[in-house]
This record gives structure tokens, C-alpha cells and sequence, in this order.
């Protein structure tokens, strides 16, 4: 017998700028294979998705997907397009 139990523990993040097209998922997994979904609603993403990078407030950037970024963004997070 085993007892199993899970964690659901709640994170808060602070976004205030999102950069959209930040690079191809295909690209971004030649270098990092860490990061395998949207580190915000952990969506796995495609070779051929697009990725958002996500600056927040004391953590570190966060890779995330379309509808994240959309999210943050009407949220009051900051829209980037270019550098
Ligand atoms: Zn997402």
C-alpha cells in the first residue's frame, strides 16, 4: 500500500512585458530542451508553434505561447514586437 499525494501549489507572476515572435519552437529546442510547453498553461508546443518570451517582475523569463501572451497582454502587460 501506498499513499500518493499531490501538489498543487499556486505561483503568482508579474509580467510586464511580453515580446511576441520571439523565435520558432524548432529553434529555441536546438538549444534549450528544458523547455518543452508554455511554462504558463504548460501547452506543449509544436516544432512549428511560435513562441512569446515573457519578462516577470524578480523571476525569470518564461517562454510561453500565443494565448498566454494575448492573455498577459489584456491583462496590462507591456506588447512587444521588436527589440
Ligand atoms: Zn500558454
Amino acid at each position: 500500500m501506498s499513499y500518493k499525494f499531490t501538489q498543487h501549489y499556486k505561483e503568482d507572476f508579474e509580467i510586464t512585458i511580453v515580446k511576441y515572435n520571439f523565435m520558432k519552437f524548432e529553434t529555441f529546442f536546438r538549444t534549450r530542451k528544458d523547455i518543452v510547453s508554455c511554462e504558463l498553461c504548460k501547452t506543449d508546443f509544436k516544432k512549428e508553434d511560435d513562441t512569446c518570451l515573457a519578462f516577470v517582475v524578480k523571476k525569470k523569463n518564461l517562454l510561453i505561447c500565443n494565448k498566454c501572451a494575448d492573455k498577459a497582454v489584456e491583462g496590462g502587460a507591456e506588447k512587444r514586437t521588436e527589440w
